[in-house]
């Protein structure tokens, strides 16, 4: 079974190609500074073709595409069909600069490839079971029923992913029961998240109504006062764009240390730059708090997970982030922490309660997989 998965960005076009028999990528690209996105897909085209890994698309089993935000609509990956594009349509208000361009990927695949069925694997279904209490915000509840403002979360492809892994590696390892399994999942890239699951669900995440809440993010704030906002639009007669540019572009560790590679910061904070040091210690510090406030919510944990880029790359912010948590039962091992390997790694001390693991995120492959399960169940039913 031959599934490609299509992550359509508002300027650029990813895409891998899975083998599912044996869950292996045969081929993958990445389009950038894309203008055009039916050019860019006929460039995909050609480059498959070009591999010798699929000559037409017309050859696909499937083909899976990230879309950001499902909204209260999609608990789950979908078949796309009409009815399913009208909503994801509908969603745009909540997702401005990610729906668009996912749709438009969507509409010319179906072009393309009529008859290869299509699937939506979205950005928040991980975290649409997540409890009232975790997902209304304390603001007048008409907001929720009117326009829909509550938390939906992102990240779940890979929160799910890297869930799912540690759950076969503990119950392989340690007899773990999967359904007893409690995690907290730190997904750290240039975006950046934290999610409570439990029993393999999520039920609480860090991201909000928009990915701009919770952890510090390459630029992005996290949390912060929300009057903080209002303050500047008087002090400064900044508008609501020039707000939402700052909070979103100009903020987060670039707003800390005109930095927002984690790489550069690490090496800038070893040559004794005072304001690296501190980005990386706010960066450490938010994650410290949402891993307090994830083993409250979930009456304890069995282990911590580390992904992403930074999550999977860097000892030192893994260093930072678990020090000093022994009260909780956090050690993390200062050896293990820095070898690097690219599969499963425990990183703890023998004494330590909780298991700290680093798990590389397959997002792709988590795509094509849900893709391939909707695939052959729509064969079943035919
Ligand atoms: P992602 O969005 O998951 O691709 O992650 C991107 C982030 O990972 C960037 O901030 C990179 O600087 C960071 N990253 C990648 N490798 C390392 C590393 N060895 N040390 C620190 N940060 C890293």
């Amino acid at each position: 079974m031959k599934i490609l998965v299509l992550n359509s960005g508002s300027s650029s076009l990813k895409f891998q190609l899975f083998d599912m028999s044996k869950q292996q990528m045969l081929t993958s690209g990445l389009l950038e500074q894309v203008t055009d996105h039916q050019q860019a897909i006929a460039s995909m085209e050609e480059m498959l073709s070009n591999s010798g890994c699929l000559k037409s698309v017309s050859e696909l089993d499937g083909i899976g595409h990230r879309v950001v935000h499902g909204g209260e609509d999609f608990h789950d990956p979908v078949l796309i069909n009409d009815q399913v594009l009208d909503a994801i349509e509908k969603l745009i208000p909540l997702a401005p600069l990610h729906n668009p361009a996912n749709l438009t990927g969507i509409k010319i695949a179906r072009m393309r490839a009529p008859d290869v069925p299509q699937v939506a694997v979205f950005d928040t279904s991980f975290h649409q079971n997540i409890p009232e209490q975790a997902y209304i915000y304390a603001l007048p509840y008409t907001l929720y029923e009117k326009y829909k403002v509550r938390r939906y979360g992102f990240h779940g492809t890979s929160h799910r992913y890297v869930a799912q892994q540690a759950a076969d590696y503990m119950a392989k390892k340690w007899g773990k029961n999967p359904a007893e399994l409690k995690l907290i999942s730190l997904h750290l890239g240039n975006g950046t998240s934290a999610a409570a699951i439990e029993n393999g669900q999520s039920i609480d995440t860090s991201m909000g109504m928009t990915p701009l809440e919770g952890l510090v993010m390459g630029t992005r704030c996290g949390d912060i006062d929300p009057a903080i906002p209002f303050y500047l639009a008087r002090e400064t007669g900044m508008s609501i764009q020039e707000l939402d540019d700052l909070l979103n572009k100009q903020s987060g560790l670039k707003g800390i240390c005109e930095e927002n590679d984690m790489r550069t910061i690490v090496q800038l904070a070893e040559q004794g730059d005072y304001r690296s040091e501190l980005a990386i210690n706010i960066f450490c510090y938010r994650i410290k708090k949402y891993i307090g406030a994830y083993m409250a919510a979930l009456n304890g944990i069995d282990a911590i997970i580390f992904t992403g880029g930074i999550g999977e790359n860097s000892s030192l912010i893994r260093e930072r982030a678990c020090a000093n948590l022994q009260y909780l039962g956090i050690e993390i091992n200062t050896e293990k922490n820095r070898q690097h390997c690219r599969k499963i790694q425990e990183i703890q001390n023998d004494s330590s309660r909780i298991k700290i693991l680093v798990i590389p995120t397959n997002e792709e492959l988590e795509i094509a997989m849900q893709s391939a399960h909707i695939v052959t169940n729509m064969r079943g039913n035919i």
